[in-house]
């Protein structure tokens, strides 16, 4: 995600109150969105796994209504605050089944443009749908969304079928992969749409302003990109589809697609070489959805990641000096945070608490892949990344596993750097 200052909103570091370990292994959303009136109502089938000695489990959901929860050892449930705690009862499996009905009108992580007659999500997906927020638990997800008849929607994972409902359209999604659910979403509207293929991946664009001509001149390079991607990380992209979706007033990655500011396109069209933006969403389907911090005190290997992929494709595709324009900049933002006694280590608690501290996460943590590139050479760093993320692919992640990656794949000792760079400032 890029995170723009009107659009942070805090909260999201897991519901952290689970007294043994909760694995969601998935979720089943049927969700009725009303855009006029900003409102939604879900029916949700959690699968999980829980020790069987646990007498509750804790979930995340925001300001939503909670008004029934049923399953065969559901003995009780209670909304305090943003946390749906429910008590279980007689158990022997470690597999559960519940069903929750809830509904509200979601403040923030579903935006809705009813004079458009759009909506889509961001951050952060408990307060659209009961979840267990937390970063290092993944879960697979089935999305039935039903929308007006004649609006598209486009959401996690592959489209697997659509069908009438009176006078709305159920649009079935089905993401079959686990990741955390801070990367589930959708977005929907009356969207113009081209598309494009690379290998057996076909790259959507969507937009209610813009032509299919226009989108396909917007996003002409993903294509590239992405397999620019695949062969940097050494993992092909997860699944058949990506799409993009020009939309709002945000920029947020999520599973299989991603949403673009509205305006992102005059930018492109004024330039085309100010592709950070796409090359940035993209490379979370690797840096961030499926290599995924394992909690936020190292969130700069999801963002520090794709701000400096972007910057290795711009130097694969318009040459050196675009890239070493790239750093620079992002230098100069890492000696203004210590002019101004701002600079932190990239590890820490509170990225999101200033402006400061998104710059270190994101710019500071950049600059530091380039110094740790040019501190191993060119062969030796991309090796390392490739094998580092092949190894965690599907995983969640702390910093040290990067720096361990990193010194086994370059037989170099890394202490000092991680040290002076990543631990210390
Ligand atoms: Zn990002």
């Amino acid at each position: 995600m890029v995170i723009l200052a009107s659009s942070w909103t805090p909260g999201a570091s897991g519901a952290g109150l689970n007294e043994y370990p909760l694995d969601v292994t998935r979720y089943t959303l049927t969700i009725e969105p009303d855009i006029d009136k900003g409102f939604i109502d879900g029916t949700l089938i959690i699968n999980f796994h829980v020790d069987p000695k646990a007498k509750s489990i804790v979930l995340d959901a925001g300001n939503l209504n909670v008004h029934e929860v049923t399953g065969n050892n559901v003995a009780a449930f209670s909304k305090n605050q943003n946390k749906l705690h429910i008590e279980l009862s007689g158990r022997t499996q470690k597999e559960n089944e519940i069903i929750i009905k809830y509904d509200g009108n979601p403040q923030n992580g579903l935006q809705f443009h009813s004079e458009t007659g759009e909506a889509y999500t961001v951050y952060f997906t408990s307060q659209w749908m009961v979840s267990h927020d937390s970063f290092h638990d993944r879960a697979s997800l089935h999305l039935n969304i039903l929308v007006p008849k004649g609006k598209k929607c486009i959401a996690s994972g592959e489209l697997i079928g659509t069908g009438k409902r009176g006078d709305k359209t159920l649009f079935q999604w089905r993401q079959t992969y686990e990741t955390p659910s801070y990367t589930y979403g959708f977005a929907l509207g009356d969207f113009n749409e081209a598309s494009d293929q690379v290998g057996n991946i076909k790259l959507n664009y969507y937009s209610s302003r813009l032509s299919g001509e226009v989108l396909k001149k917007v996003f002409v390079e993903t294509g590239n990109i992405l397999q620019f991607f695949e062969q940097k990380s050494g993992v092909s992209y997860i699944q058949n589809s990506y799409s993009q979706i020009l939309i709002g007033r945000h920029y947020q990655e999520m599973s299989g697609l991603s949403v673009l500011h509205a305006s992102y396109a005059s930018s492109v069209l004024k330039d085309s070489s100010e592709i950070h933006l796409t090359s940035h969403e993209l490379a979370h389907q690797w840096w961030g959805n499926m290599i995924t911090c394992k909690n936020l005190d190292h969130f700069w290997l999801n963002e520090a990641f794709a701000v400096y992929m972007a910057s290795a494709f711009n130097e694969h595709k318009f040459g050196v000096e675009k890239y070493n324009s790239d750093i620079a900049l992002y230098k100069s933002i890492y000696d203004d945070l210590v002019e101004r006694n701002k600079d932190k280590p990239l590890v820490f608690t509170g990225w999101e608490a200033s402006r400061d501290n998104r710059h270190v996460v994101y710019y500071k943590g950049a600059y530091v892949l380039h110094l740790l590139r040019q501190e191993l050479g060119d062969a030796a760093f991309w090796a390392g990344i490739k094998s580092y993320s092949q190894e965690y692919f599907g995983k969640s992640v702390e910093t040290i596993d990067f720096q361990q990656a990193m010194e086994k794949s370059t037989g170099t000792d890394l202490d000092d750097f991680f040290r002076k760079w990543v631990y210390e400032k």
